[in-house]
């Protein structure tokens, strides 16, 4: 695989979709045995995992039901930044086994933000599923149940991960360099 770039910014090949299949394929079979009869709900967060959701979600073969999320950020009043709100959550998450789709786990702050909007309600579990985690950047007590792949604090595109929008559509994850 060569080098590709995007913009300003060079990257270069890091895991191939060949790689990727094979890790989800692994992840779904784990998921069928553990989720086995538990009717699990599904929430992607787009835009980010829709790729992976959509991959995963080929190979899970118990009963099961998705529905995709958005969170969308809002600048706050304070100059601390933004605050995360969450959009097109349309189902009943009472009693419900909950396993979240996430594209990639940095620093924590994003599940730290949305965990805890689930608190009003009272889902049976809650469980993250992450194709990608970055253990060195987590910042926050988060730990994805579910890891496709852990990588080293760098910046990746593709499978989903986006440059400035652009590179979603890549079947292969690159790394900027
Ligand atoms: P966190 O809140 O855990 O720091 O980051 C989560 C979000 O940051 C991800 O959902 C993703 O949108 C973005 N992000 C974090 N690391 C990367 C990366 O290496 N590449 C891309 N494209 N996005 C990332
Ligand atoms: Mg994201």
């Amino acid at each position: 695989m060569e080098n590709i770039k995007i913009k300003d910014k060079e990257f270069k090949p890091l895991i191939d979709s060949a790689r990727i299949q094979t890790r989800i394929t692994e992840l779904a079979i784990e998921l069928n045995s553990d989720l086995k009869g538990k009717n699990p709900l599904f929430l992607a967060i787009l835009n980010g995992a829709f790729i992976f959701a959509a991959d995963l979600m080929k190979g899970i073969s118990i009963d099961c039901e998705i529905s995709f999320v958005k969170l969308a950020s809002y600048k706050g009043t304070k100059s601390s930044g933004s605050v995360l709100t969450l959009i097109g959550l349309d189902e009943d998450v009472n009693d419900r086994n909950i396993i979240i789709i996430e594209d990639i786990v940095d620093t924590g702050n994003t599940m730290t933000e949305l965990l805890p909007k689930f608190n009003v309600f009272s889902p049976r579990s809650i469980k993250i599923a992450t194709m990608f985690f970055k253990p060195a950047a987590l910042v926050n007590p988060i730990k994805p149940d579910y890891v496709g792949f852990e990588i080293g604090n760098e910046f990746i595109v593709g499978y989903g991960l986006d440059y400035e929008g652009l590179g979603r559509n890549l079947n292969d994850v690159f790394v900027a360099i």
